[in-house]
């Protein structure tokens, strides 16, 4: 059985700006992803089944109490949904009231239409990482496009708020690559493209 404690929580911030697009939010980083993108904001994140130093009731405390003063809750990571215990969170959050931001790499498309058909998410942020061709050597592994492509299509076709995202910097992607990611994104979707702010590490 899964349980709400079971989630690896890496970190967390109490409130932001800029992470969930209109409001003032709290953020939950996730622990462990499946990709090892060169440009990695949080790479402490990345290593898969670390146990999260953050028990995730307590942070719950926390956002039961700010109830009034934030409009809503970002998950993010490392890769959110790789966490059984993620639409626990969810449900969680939207007992307290809050709607819920999922940022996504899209690797794991059955979380997130388990996620889309129980109503536990209001905003969809998915990561275009590089034309389909390229996504191995962007995402820093091996990738299942055919994951990407069926998230997209449940990401653009869900009804729910989202944009699709990239991080660019020119040492990894041309002019050329990002006009294939352009004509990538569905029609009626959201696109931002954005500048890469952190060091290119090869891991
Ligand atoms: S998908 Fe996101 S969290 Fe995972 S390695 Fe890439 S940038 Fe980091």
């Amino acid at each position: 059985m899964t349980l709400l404690s079971d989630l690896a929580v890496g970190g967390w911030h109490p409130a932001s700006f800029v992470d969930y697009p209109g409001r003032v939010a709290a953020v939950i980083f996730l622990q462990g992803c499946n990709f090892c993108c060169p440009y990695c904001h949080n790479p402490q994140l990345i290593p898969l089944g670390q146990t999260g130093c953050l028990a995730p009731a307590k942070i719950l405390d926390h956002l039961a109490r700010r109830r009034g003063k934030l409009d809503g809750v970002t998950l993010s990571g490392g890769e959110p949904t790789l966490q059984a215990a993620l639409p626990l969170l969810c449900e969680e959050l939207h007992n307290l009231g809050y709607p819920v931001k999922l940022d996504t790499n899209g690797s794991n498309p059955d979380m997130l239409a388990e996620l889309l058909s129980a109503g536990l998410v209001d905003y969809l942020a998915m990561d275009l990482k590089a034309p389909l061709e390229r996504y191995a050597e962007l995402a820093g592994t091996k990738v299942d496009v055919n994951a990407i492509r069926c998230s997209m299509h449940l990401v653009s076709s869900s009804g729910v708020k989202h944009h699709f995202r990239t991080t660019y910097d020119q040492s990894l992607l041309s002019p050329e690559d990002l006009q294939l990611i352009q004509k990538m994104v569905p029609e009626g979707s959201g696109y931002v493209v954005q500048p890469c702010r952190q060091p290119i590490v090869t891991r």
